[in-house]
């Protein structure tokens, strides 16, 4: 079974996350999204809430699970079971630290590889720190973010 995460803070999961989630899971028998618990960062969303809401939007995937991790990735691919790290790219300005983690990662393990994959063009300007900079000013999120979170993410930018 060839079982891959895709890791990273989805704070919140925007569109560019789930179009790199689809096609993995295309690819992939198994896809494992890893929410990284991040302590010396509060995000919008606490952890539990990040899980939930990335587990609504992907529910008609059914080869797709969501996890949530702290500490080292290898950490969740140990406990998975998984080889295969997914990482989207948008820019040119993602390389280098990317380049530097997939190294990172296969030093620490050998047997995990990296697989990137292009972001949608139309995505390549998306970010979930961009989704949230155009909420709290009052723009519209729409085509930004799956339709069904964004009343959610309206409530938490409001409170
Ligand atoms: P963000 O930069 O939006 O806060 P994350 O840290 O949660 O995103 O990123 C998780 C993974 O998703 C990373 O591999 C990142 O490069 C990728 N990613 C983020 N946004 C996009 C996008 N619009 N298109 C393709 N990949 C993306």
């Amino acid at each position: 079974m060839k079982r891959a995460v895709y890791p990273g803070s989805f704070d919140p999961i925007t569109n560019g996350h789930l179009d790199i989630i689809k096609r993995a899971a295309k690819v992939f028998d198994e896809v494992i999204v890893g929410v990284l618990v991040n302590v010396e960062k509060k995000g919008l969303f606490d952890i539990d809430e990040r899980v939930k809401l990335i587990e609504r939007v992907t529910k008609s995937l059914s080869n797709v699970k969501v996890r949530s991790y702290d500490g080292l990735l290898i950490n969740l691919m140990k406990q998975e079971e998984a080889k295969v790290i997914i990482k989207g790219l948008r820019a040119v300005s993602d390389f280098e630290y990317e380049f530097q983690m997939a190294l990172m990662n296969n030093k620490l393990d050998s047997t995990i590889e990296t697989v990137f994959m292009m972001t949608n063009a139309q995505y390549s300007y998306l970010s979930s720190s961009a989704v949230k900079q155009v909420a709290k000013f009052g723009g519209c999120i729409k085509e930004l973010v799956p339709d069904e979170i964004i009343p959610d993410i309206m409530i938490k930018i409001g409170e």
